[in-house]
């Protein structure tokens, strides 16, 4: 399906479901039923003659493997989006390589004492058979670049005597570096990343009725601006989550942990992270779970069973007529 058409199809299905929503929200009020949609970042409203400032995009993004299921205005997506969905592949890869698997590749900085505190630039590389590959940018001051490379030592590894075929002579040389972790900022930005994901998933998956939730505006300012401590406590839940829990679920067990949670892959050129973040609901203290996350989960034993219903995943169905605010509903009924 080329992109115009598929633009035009999500554009038509997100507009039927925001009039269904505002018809169902006030049943006895005439709405104008103008065609539109809410862009899900900014809520800024997009009708029929701002259609061109609506981009198609890639969530998860592109280069994570994610699919072009999703609209978003022009402005969002050209801003903060690029600078954390980068993070997110960079902390990615360094698992990655961390885990030594193939194919791996990490774009970093070679630090030792030739390269002072700058290093230098490179990809560090691991093949399909396990063998290290490390490229030094061309992009290098050459200077900078020339000391690394020959600040490699000798070492004699056998008991031959010194001759000129070093390899014969077990004379090798060693090149002694090391790559710095990302800081803290860097990661801060990747976890910000992960929210985002999961809230246009949210978005894709639930409509209308997901973004006018009590606590999206918090979540929103926070995607918005990924390096303020707006949500300072862990918004994720490591478990091994089966295939059916992929996309929107809810929480139900424990109750302190009652939240939407969102369920998607993230694939790098070696291996897939299945990552289970969560999202507040439709309650004033439904904010409360990324206290109790902390407590229960990072501070707690670690074996608490987390139980989840997948209704919202596996029947929902977002096309369908009058189902616009069945989220809502769902969420009351599931959680009282
Ligand atoms: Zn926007």
């Amino acid at each position: 399906m080329s992109k115009k058409i598929k633009k035009r199809i999500l554009f038509d299905i997100y507009s039927n479901n925001l009039s269904d929503f505002k018809t169902n929200l006030k049943p006895n009020k005439i709405i104008p039923t103008e065609i539109g949609l809410y862009c899900p970042l900014c809520t800024q409203y997009y009708g029929e003659d701002k259609y061109e400032q609506l981009t198609l995009e890639h969530n998860p993004p592109n280069s994570l493997g994610g699919k072009d299921n999703i609209l978003t205005c022009k402005q969002c997506n050209n801003s903060s989006g690029s600078k954390i969905d980068s993070e997110i592949l960079l902390a990615l890869n360094e698992l990655d390589l961390m885990g030594f698997k193939p194919n791996a590749s990490l774009k970093t900085r070679l630090y030792n004492q030739s390269t002072g505190e700058n290093g230098v630039n490179a990809t560090v590389n691991l093949d399909s058979e396990g063998k290290f590959i490390i490229n030094i940018s061309p992009a290098n001051n050459p200077a900078v670049k020339d000391a690394f490379l020959n600040s490699f030592e000798y070492e004699y590894n056998s008991g031959l005597p010194l001759i000129s075929n070093f390899e014969s002579a077990g004379l090798s040389q060693k090149l002694n570096f090391e790559f710095k972790k990302p800081n803290k900022r860097n990661e801060r930005l990747a976890s910000i990343g992960l929210l985002k994901i999961a809230y246009l998933i949210g978005f894709e998956k639930l409509g209308h009725a997901f973004v006018v939730g009590k606590h999206m505006e918090l979540i929103r300012s926070q995607i918005k601006y990924p390096e303020k401590e707006i949500i300072s406590k862990p918004f994720w839940i490591h478990n091994n989550y089966t295939d059916d829990l992929l996309g929107v679920n809810i929480i139900t067990k424990p109750k302190e942990l009652k939240s939407f949670l969102i369920v998607f892959d993230l694939q790098t050129k070696s291996d897939v992270y299945r990552i289970g973040i969560c999202i507040p609901g439709y309650d004033e203290n439904d904010i409360n779970v990324y206290n109790n996350i902390e407590t229960l989960l990072c501070q707690g034993e670690g074996d608490l069973k987390v139980e989840t219903n997948s209704y919202l995943n596996t029947e929902f169905d977002i096309k369908g007529e009058n189902n616009s605010l069945l989220p809502i509903k769902f969420w009351e009924e599931i959680t009282k």
